[in-house]
């Protein structure tokens, strides 16, 4: 489902070029819970927006879903990113002006012809899966991290996408917190399929993925099932 073909991505920083990832080949299938390890700086959070469509590779070919996204410009990436792509991030990034419902239903508002009591109906389940239905009405300043990391996992599945990134998901979470959410997200794999890529060191999720891929100096170092 991603095929990702030498992919580099250069920051042009001034008069500098960094070559952050030089040549990166990957194929992920679909339902796999997978991790992209390495140190700080080596480039996993690069290779994450790339192949969630956040950023766009420099050159090499990038192929989700049958559709080789690298011809693609910012307004189909976004509408392909909104219709098969979840992102969950470190620092959560809910938005505090909305509740936790009305940050739940935020991506369905982008999604033209959705029925409002099909979107309600999606929000409501989610906030049912995540455990977050007697928050329902809270701004995200009024909830502890792991909720709001909750909220944002249903944010990143309400609109249903095969895929999900998470970067560095547990970062900002004790572990005991951090145990949960990853247990939910592996929840959620299992039920629906969804495909999850990771970018962390955080050993709790490393100890729970079926792949590890890890990353040095912008190349692929190791490619392991486990
Ligand atoms: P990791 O997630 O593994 O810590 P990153 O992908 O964030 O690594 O960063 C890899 C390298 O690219 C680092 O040296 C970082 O400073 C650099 N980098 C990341 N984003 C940018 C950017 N937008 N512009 C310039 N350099 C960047
Ligand atoms: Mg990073």
């Amino acid at each position: 489902m991603i095929e990702a073909k030498n992919l580099k991505k250069v920051y042009r920083t001034g008069e500098l070029d960094l070559e952050v990832i030089k040549d990166f080949s990957l194929k992920i299938d679909k339902g796999e819970f997978i991790s992209l390890i390495g140190p700080s700086g080596s480039g996993k959070s690069t290779v994450l927006n790339m192949l969630g469509c956040l950023d766009t590779p420099t050159s090499g070919s990038l192929n989700i879903n049958g559709e080789e996204i690298t011809t693609f410009d910012k307004t189909k990436l976004a509408n392909f990113r909104g219709e098969h792509i979840g992102f969950i991030f470190q620092s959560f990034n809910l938005i505090p002006v909305l509740s936790v419902y009305e940050n739940i239903e935020y991506p369905l508002i982008m999604i033209q012809n959705l029925p409002e009591d099909e979107r309600k109906r999606r929000v409501l389940n989610l906030l049912e899966e995540v455990d977050m239905i007697d928050q329902k009405d809270k701004f995200p300043d009024q909830i502890s991290g792991g909720q709001q990391q909750r909220v944002a996992i249903a944010r990143a599945l309400v609109t249903k996408p095969q895929i999900v990134f998470a970067d560095e998901p547990t970062a900002n979470l004790d572990s005991k917190t951090a145990n949960a959410v990853i247990e939910l997200m592996k929840k959620i794999q299992k039920e629906h399929n969804t495909t999850f890529i990771f970018a962390t060191h955080d050993e709790k999720i490393v100890s729970k993925v079926n792949r590890l891929i890890s990353i040095v100096d912008g190349n692929i170092e190791e490619d392991r099932r486990v």
